[in-house]
């Protein structure tokens, strides 16, 4: 670290070399750490945040049981300020971006296009919830005063922030306000409460207001429904979705019914059994998973098909699945044999990097064999951070811009980031990888690769270990 007049730590300076600059003498000398760390903070920027994080590194954990404890929340305070300091240093970042834009004329329909993705990046989020994350600093930090200096001095946690922002979202900004200093008053004691206790605190208070903007939501309630089934580990998926509050009752009591009168009659499966093949049936019209007609694709090498090799499959629209779960769905079992519509597909995959070999098409649009391609290659958005489901298929380099209509220039997107790339200032290509490798820059200049998932017949050992480093 460089010595700086303002610190004021030397003494007389006549003796003191750069030897004598340890924390020890400092502190002898007086050293006052917080007006020390803040001015170093100031001098450095975001260096010195970074020489913080690097000097966690080399803490000594203490020897103390007593103390191991204290350190351990006296880190959960600072990760509250630091989210703290992160949100009020994203809306400086949003306006500022704002006020640049609208200097310069730029017609753009919304002045901050662009800066809930190029945020998400950098706090390595998915692009779409970059808009959601920018609304949660400003109201914090501009409508809810009390819990925003909660947050920076640690006493509040940022999901507990997060909570006050979600629940007094209906309410207009004095509304706001008056529930602010409501949670800060004395007598009631909210935070500590656990999350789900102290939303409805909030909740209660909130509805009390009557507000125009409550009915709005639950107008919005009924727009925003949405069921999404995703994968949770190699066996299992999860079923979720949001459902306005009077649809979520009713599934919840036709399942009980359901569970009830199966009980009744004597069935010997649990109740989460019941409401699960319950749901099922209902859905599907079938009362066996194994009878659905619908078709799966799956991708393997033919070392796992027919040499009994252990490399793992792809389940399209699952994940990778093992090698032996992959030639029972195509085979079967002796207890259930395949009834599913399985189809196989063969690909080649470059030796080595798995990179599936290119294809090309003369076509503007991804017609049929190239965008069977890519789905596979791409199997999510190829955004970084982002884990969408394939919506569009994309030029990397816009056609308009001359980028052609072949695998190589190609990527599977989201609707939001096949938008957000559209954004003034925004680029991205592809560059040389191991697998295909799309790179974004943001129009602040920093750049995220994002290399294609590595698939079946990948040498999975020819890789070599790069350990992770610090950031410069
Ligand atoms: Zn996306």
């Amino acid at each position: 670290m460089t010595t700086r007049s303002e610190t004021g730590g030397l003494g007389d300076g006549s003796e003191s070399g750069p030897g004598d600059l340890t924390y020890e003498y400092l502190a002898e000398q007086g050293m006052d750490l917080r007006r020390f760390l803040q001015q170093a903070l100031n001098a450095e920027g975001t260096d010195g945040l970074r020489a913080i994080a690097a000097a966690l590194d080399h803490t000594r954990i203490s020897t103390s049981s007593y103390e191991r404890v204290e350190c351990i929340a006296a880190l959960e305070e600072l990760k509250s300020s630091a989210c703290a300091f992160q949100a009020k240093t994203t809306c400086v970042y949003d306006d500022e971006v704002a006020e640049r834009r609208t200097a310069k004329g730029e017609r753009i329909l919304n002045s901050n296009w662009g800066v809930g993705p190029e945020i998400a990046f950098a706090r390595h989020q998915p692009p779409r919830s970059g808009a959601q994350y920018l609304d949660f600093c400003h109201v914090l930090t501009d409508d809810l005063v009390f819990s925003y200096d909660a947050l920076h001095r640690g006493v509040i946690t940022e999901a507990e922030a997060i909570i006050v922002v979600k629940e007094t979202r209906g309410l207009t900004r004095e509304q706001r306000g008056e529930i602010d200093i409501r949670l800060f008053s004395e007598g009631h004691q909210c935070f500590g409460l656990g999350g789900k206790k102290l939303a409805a605190m909030i909740r209660e208070w909130a509805l009390a207001y009557g507000s125009e903007k409550e009915i709005d939501l639950e107008a919005r309630a009924i727009k925003e429904r949405y069921i999404s089934i995703f994968p949770i580990d190699r066996h299992r998926m999860k079923i979720t979705g949001i459902l306005p509050t009077e649809y979520g009752v009713l599934i919840a009591q036709v399942l009980e019914s359901l569970v009830s009168s199966a009980k009744a009659q004597g069935d010997d499966r649990s109740r989460q059994h019941l409401a699960a093949d319950s749901l099922l049936e209902r859905l599907t019209g079938l009362d066996s998973p194994t009878a659905i007609p619908i078709q799966l694709g799956l991708v393997m090498t033919d070392r796992t098909l027919f040499q009994g090799h252990s490399e793992p499959a792809l389940l399209q629209g699952y994940g990778i699945i093992s090698a032996q779960k992959a030639r029972r769905l195509i085979s079967g079992s002796e207890e259930s044999p395949n009834e599913l519509g399985i189809w196989l597909r063969r690909l080649y995959t470059a030796p080595g990097t798995g990179d599936l070999i290119a294809m090309d098409s003369t076509q503007r649009l991804f017609g049929g064999g190239l965008k069977k391609f890519i789905n596979i290659r791409d199997q999510f958005c190829r955004s970084p951070f982002c884990d969408s489901p394939i919506r569009h298929l994309d030029h990397v380099v816009q056609a308009a811009r001359g980028g052609p209509t072949s695998a190589e220039n190609s990527g599977g997107s989201c609707v939001f980031c096949n938008q957000t790339k559209e954004c003034p200032g925004w680029k991205e290509e592809t560059i040389p990888g191991p697998r295909h490798t799309k790179r974004v820059t943001t129009f602040s200049g920093h750049t995220y690769d994002s290399t294609a998932l590595p698939l079946p017949g990948t040498n999975q050992y020819n890789v070599h270990p790069t350990p992770p480093h610090n950031r410069q």
